[in-house]
């Protein structure tokens, strides 16, 4: 039987790291570090996932500020308002929530942010430094991801890991942080053959797919450690991984579960990334 992996608990640990290295940030510069998110329309999902942002940060001491734009705003006054968040000096860290609506490019979006304050990490400069091999901003659900790994125990070095998902916002990252940890790791997609099998030889399975348990029990390799990305609404409305959790517990070593696994270290990592874009410009 797995071992559970409390995503909630160490990201409270992530959580209250942020809040004494954001205090000590503000007793070295006179202000707390500064995050912007910028919200475009109504979506409701995105109104609840801003609306956490902002409290979140608030909590652990990070100058939050939402901006609510209209979603008839346009692409221009959009790129507007994230070159005047670049000059603005008490402005750290700079996100825009996805989806935008249909008439706004997301990578004119993307490219505007100065990397040195994509906190989510998803400006092709943030991209190349990761696939690089240097430091840079890491997008925050898979840093999230091997925060959990490291905190299983799981040994990376000479691994096989599979990642199910080839997305720029998890996939691709999340198999670039694993290779930099000496893991051998295969991306698997919507066209990869016979996924079963090659799940099967993973000891660190990685699911970001947005299927409601589509990873079978049988999949999994005895003793393997399973990270599920997903939180899909199965045919019932309940909130499901990308994983058959009941099916895969026995065999797996350790597993994440959906909700309370890699869920809530996306924001404690984004956090953790605001106070890194906020120290590395104080240097
Ligand atoms: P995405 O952009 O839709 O990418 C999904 C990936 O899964 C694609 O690469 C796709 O392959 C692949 N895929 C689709 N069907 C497949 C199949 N039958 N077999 C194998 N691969 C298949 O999604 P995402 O943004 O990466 O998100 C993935 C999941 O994670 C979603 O459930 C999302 O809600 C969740 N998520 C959670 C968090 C969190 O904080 N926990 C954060 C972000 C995302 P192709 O490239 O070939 O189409």
């Amino acid at each position: 039987m797995g071992t559970i992996i409390d995503g909630k608990a160490i990201g409270a640990v992530v959580r209250e790291e942020v809040k004494q290295g954001a205090a000590a940030f503000a007793a070295r510069s006179g202000r707390p570090p500064g995050l912007s998110v910028v919200l475009v329309g109504e979506d409701p999902a995105s109104v609840v996932y801003t609306r956490n942002k902002e409290k979140a940060a608030l909590e652990a001491g990070i100058a939050g500020t939402l901006h609510r734009l209209p979603a008839s705003t346009s692409e221009e006054a959009l790129l507007a308002l994230l070159r005047q968040l670049n000059d603005d000096p008490r402005v750290d860290g700079i996100l825009v929530q996805l989806p935008l609506p249909r008439h706004i490019r997301p990578e004119a979006v993307l490219d505007a942010i100065d990397p040195a304050k994509d906190v989510d990490g998803f400006h092709p400069v943030n991209a190349g430094l990761l696939s690089s091999g240097r430091p840079g901003l890491v997008p925050c659900t898979p840093a999230g991801c091997m925060r959990l790994l490291r905190e299983a125990g799981v040994p990376l070095r000479g691994a096989r890991a599979v990642v199910v998902g080839r997305s720029n916002i998890v996939g691709k990252p999340m198999a670039q942080l694993l290779l930099a940890e000496s893991a051998t790791v295969t991306i698997a997609h919507s066209q990869t053959r016979d996924l079963a099998a090659l799940c099967r030889e993973a000891d660190v399975l990685v699911a970001a797919v947005g299927r409601p348990r589509m990873i079978q029990g049988s999949w999994v390799r005895p003793g393997a450690a399973v990270i599920d990305v997903g939180i899909n609404r199965d045919d019932s409305g309940k909130l499901v991984g990308d994983v058959d959790f009941d099916a895969a517990l026995p065999a797996a070593g350790c597993i994440t579960p959906v909700p309370g696994g890699v869920g809530p270290m996306t924001i404690a990592m984004l956090l953790a990334n605001t106070l890194r874009a906020a120290d590395a410009r104080l240097r």
